[in-house]
């Protein structure tokens, strides 16, 4: 069955006629790129997080957002990074832009996030900043590593992809105590603007850098500064920047998507308790559950197949019409990783053993009962059907 005969394929971005309208009221405004839309949405986007005090930056991926942060906190060669194996590639790859040495550990058995325990290890002289990954919407345990940064300077940087909207210790995600949180807003993700992400960052001066390098380094404010009214066309270069900026009809999308947040993780958050009981007795691993009081964003259900071989399983669930995906075939598993950190599976027990077992089932607002009831149907006579 190919792809686009399934029944239940494994992502699908909960569009409407709300982006429809935005994205038209942008097309026939004459303004593109960067301009009224997207100040809008880092306005909204703020108002959600609900902090005084954030700077909020668009921009047009969280790879973009990633690299942007690590520049704002000045991390270069000889510099350490530390971050999960356990991820997808985003967020080391960033670390390698900068010049700078990833180290990679392994993740936590219970959170499937990276373990503060393993981090603890490799922290030395040089390193500058640790990367967590708050894994398929679950987030990570803050206070441990952030505890164990402080009393080095360390900055911790969170890649949360999975987790809008999550919460830990009754705070969302991105209002956490770390110096920096990126966001996804890729077309798989929890909300989407096709591609694009959002920048969350504590300092002003972080976030004055990364205004000015999503821009090509171009200052605005240097001019500012010293007249009341500067004329679009003057301003300073002060470092060879990127073109990171989110355009207006990227954030047009991201202004109708922000409003349905919460709907949409609740009706994740109902496709995964359904899933939990539905699924419950069966020989599988069930996905972690977040720590009492936290709300899970549920970007991913991951289950561990016990009972067969977990390619098997994946091919005979396609073969029943329902998509599946792998997260994540870890990064000392990848050639470029395995090779330029001198990686081995045995390093990462932990991910490679849930690697090697786990397979993601399909969850996204726009599943139906109907389509969650296939799921399960299928996943039973998978694990039923004679080996
Ligand atoms: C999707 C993802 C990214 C990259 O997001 P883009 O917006 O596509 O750049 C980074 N980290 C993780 C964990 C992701 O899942």
């Amino acid at each position: 069955m190919s792809p686009n005969e399934l029944l239940v394929p494994f992502a699908l971005p909960d569009i409407g006629a709300e982006e429809e309208a935005q994205v038209l009221d942008t097309l026939r405004s004459g303004w593109l790129t960067t301009g009224p839309k997207t100040a809008r949405f880092e306005q909204a986007f703020a108002e959600f997080l609900g902090e005084a005090g954030l700077h909020v930056l668009a921009v047009n991926s969280a790879t973009a957002g990633l690299h942007l942060a690590l520049d704002a906190l000045g991390i270069g060669p000889g510099d350490e990074v530390i971050t999960t194996t356990h991820t997808f590639t985003a967020t080391a790859e960033v670390i390698r832009y900068m010049g700078a040495q990833p180290v990679l550990v392994d993740i936590d058995r219970e959170t499937l996030c990276i373990d503060p325990a393993r981090v603890a290890e490799r922290i030395t002289p040089r390193t500058r900043a640790i990367i967590a990954v708050h894994f398929g919407g679950r987030s990570a345990d803050m206070e441990s590593l952030l505890a164990l940064a402080r009393p080095h300077g360390i900055h911790v940087v969170e890649d949360a992809a999975h987790a809008l909207p999550a919460t830990h210790g009754g705070r969302l995600v991105g209002t956490l105590d770390s110096s920096a949180t990126v966001f996804s807003f890729y077309a798989n993700k929890t909300m989407t603007t096709g591609e694009g992400g959002m920048l969350v960052l504590r300092d002003a001066a972080h976030a004055r850098r990364a205004r000015a390098m999503r821009l090509h380094g171009i200052d605005r404010d240097a001019f500012a500064r010293f007249r009341s009214s500067v004329p679009a066309w003057r301003y300073d270069v002060v470092a060879p920047g990127f073109k990171y900026n989110l355009t207006d009809i990227a954030a047009a999308i991201g202004l109708a998507q922000l409003p349905k947040l919460h709907r949409m993780q609740q009706r994740r958050a109902a496709i995964a308790q359904h899933y939990r009981e539905a699924l419950a007795g069966l020989a599988l691993v069930l996905p972690p559950l977040p720590a009492p009081g936290d709300v899970h964003a549920w970007h991913l259900f991951p289950i561990g197949v016990l009972g067969m071989a977990r390619d098997a399983f994946v091919q005979a669930m396609f073969a029943e019409g329902i998509g599946m995906s792998v997260h994540y075939v870890p990064l000392h598993q990848m050639t470029y990783w395995r090779q330029f950190c001198a990686l081995q599976a045995a390093d990462f027990p932990v991910s490679q053993s849930v690697y090697e077992r786990t397979a993601s089932l399909p969850i996204y607002s726009r599943m139906d009962d109907a389509a969650v009831q296939r799921v399960v149907a299928a996943v039973r006579r998978v694990l039923a059907a004679p080996a």
